[in-house]
């Protein structure tokens, strides 16, 4: 089939049911409901992208193997210009969703294709796992599939390993292994857009202990494998609020998930790792599933991080702000750090690294950098908002108080904006300022940049122990080295001026 339209994905939505609670009613119409229904409208725009003139070409590519027209986030990349034809794809997306859905079907499935295109890693421990993975990204290359996924374990216990939780199972783990597959118990969290998708991949950071085997686990399922329960968390808009009023939280909501596994069978086809502390420890690390999708997160961070500057410049510009000395210093900050996250995105780009199997990959240091910039960067730039649009943000009237005759005079004389920013347009910008900063929609948002991938402080402590083994702080060496010769030559100066001294000295005598 190859590249899905937008109404293809809503046909497949509606094709299947799978077990969604919301409010604590199940939902039975997926496309159709309130709170689902404007992401699901905004997901399909993206699968429509790849049918538009305008983008096909730089988001999709025709498939070597099949023939058909796929997406970019299915290339391996073997040059610079794969590297930067994923670019493309990941900027269209991010810009058209001004970075606020992590989670759009690119970012998946570059994840597929990078376990699928290490699959050799998987060999080792078991060919069947490997064989499996290279069917598994066919099968969603070749019907465009968007996926979720649920790597962390419930926020229960933290200090415990899964095995040492005082449930067995309320961490996901295996339960038996039957002649059609693996049975498997537990939970998994947080599966973005899970509502919404067609199949869920689940595996897990490394952190496995010996004793947690059972819990070792990577597979993929359709999203409604009889035995599988989506909890959704309480939605933060209920789909009736007016595209005037919140023009970011009614379009970009990304619905969050607790997936409960409740005796879930997992065909033997479609698992890729069981049993196998090593190989889910070392999947991360080894198959570039970090590294790849990294670079969607940075192309899509620099966009949501470059909206936040914007909306922020407009905001201050539309008061008459920004004539001020504290404003131009905390706006120039801010655009400095988009120019810092846009230099590490073509750095990473410029200096790929090649695996011994030929695949690009774009530089892990900076692509981290960015993962470590970005949770500072952007509450900051969420707080400038905050600091400038200050009372105001606080202030704007719904759009039915615009709609009103009896107000509308009130609204132009009061909510007027500095000389040449009309009422509307002054109160729009408020609105989507507030959407940004203040709005649960915009609390998410933040805490998305925070943890999309992992524990930031974790995350750099193993940045710094990287970077501690792969360097040997040689120029350190160099400078303690030079020191010592600087030493002993100057000693060497000294004791020859003492002898001439002393052999003057033996003259004169
Ligand atoms: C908006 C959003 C969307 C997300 N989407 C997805 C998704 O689609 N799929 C998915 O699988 N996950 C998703 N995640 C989950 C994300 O991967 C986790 O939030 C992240 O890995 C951190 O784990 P945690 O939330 O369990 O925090 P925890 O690991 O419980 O950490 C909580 C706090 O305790 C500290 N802490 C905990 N353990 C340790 C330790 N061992 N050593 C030192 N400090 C520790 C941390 O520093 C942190 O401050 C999403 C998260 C957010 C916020």
């Amino acid at each position: 089939m190859g590249i899905r339209t937008g109404a293809q994905y809503m046909d497949g939505l509606k094709s299947r049911q799978p077990e969604i609670w919301l409010e604590g009613r199940k939902v039975t119409d997926i496309v159709n409901e309130p709170v689902l229904r404007q992401p699901i409208l905004e997901i399909a725009k993206l699968y429509d992208m790849q049918h538009d003139p305008d983008h096909q070409e730089k988001i999709t590519h025709v498939c070597e193997e099949t023939g058909e027209r796929v997406s970019n986030a299915f290339l391996v990349p073997r040059k610079l210009e794969d590297v930067m034809a994923r670019r493309s794809l990941f900027e269209a997306y991010a810009n058209a969703t001004y970075g606020l859905m992590g989670r759009t079907p690119d970012f998946l499935n570059v994840v597929v294709t990078g376990m699928a295109s290490n699959s050799w890693f998987l060999d080792k421990y078991n060919p069947e796992w490997s064989v499996n993975i290279q069917n598994y990204y066919r099968y969603i290359r070749d019907n465009d599939l968007f996926l979720t996924h649920a790597i962390i374990n419930p926020q229960n216990d933290r200090s415990k390993t899964s095995h040492e939780q005082k449930d067995t199972f309320t961490h996901l783990g295996a339960v038996e292994e039957t002649p059609d597959g693996l049975l498997v118990r537990g939970a998994k969290m947080l599966a973005t857009l899970a509502p919404i998708t067609d199949e869920v991949i689940v595996y897990s950071f490394p952190g496995f202990k010996p004793g947690d085997e059972r819990y070792a686990l990577a597979f993929a399922l359709p999203i409604d494998t009889p035995g599988l329960r989506i909890i959704c968390r309480e939605p933060m808009q209920d789909g009736k609020r007016s595209l005037f009023d919140h023009p970011l939280a009614s379009r970009f909501e990304e619905m969050d998930a607790l997936l409960v596994f409740n005796d879930v069978l997992v065909p033997w086809d479609r698992v890729f790792i069981h049993n196998n502390v090593e190989a889910a420890n070392l999947l991360y690390p080894k198959t570039g599933i970090a590294q790849q999708p990294a670079h969607q997160s940075g192309v899509r961070g620099l966009s949501k991080l470059s909206f936040a500057v914007d909306v922020a410049c407009r905001l201050a510009d539309s008061i008459g702000v920004d004539v001020y000395l504290n404003v131009q210093n905390d706006l120039g900050e801010l655009i400095q750090s988009v120019e810092t996250i846009r230099a590490l995105l073509r750095v990473s780009e410029y200096e790929c690294e090649v695996t011994p199997s030929g695949e690009y990959m774009p530089a892990a240091a900076p692509l981290e950098t960015i993962r470590g910039l970005l949770p500072t960067f952007y509450p900051r730039a969420i707080e400038v908002i905050q600091i400038i649009g200050a009372g105001g943000l606080l202030m704007s009237p719904s759009g039915y108080d615009f709609e009103n005759p009896e107000l509308r005079e009130d609204m132009d004389r009061y909510y007027v904006g500095r000389e040449g920013v009309s009422s509307i347009d002054r109160v729009r910008i408020f609105k989507l300022a507030w959407d940004l900063s203040g709005e649960a929609f915009g609390q998410r948002a933040l805490q998305y940049e925070r943890y999309y991938t992992g524990d930031p402080i974790r995350k750099r402590a193993i940045f710094y122990n990287n970077h501690k083994r792969k360097n040997a702080f040689p120029l350190v060496d160099q400078a303690l080295h030079e020191a010592d010769r600087a030493r002993e030559a100057a000693k060497a100066i000294h004791s020859e001026k003492e002898e001439g001294i002393a052999d003057a000295d033996t003259v004169m005598q």
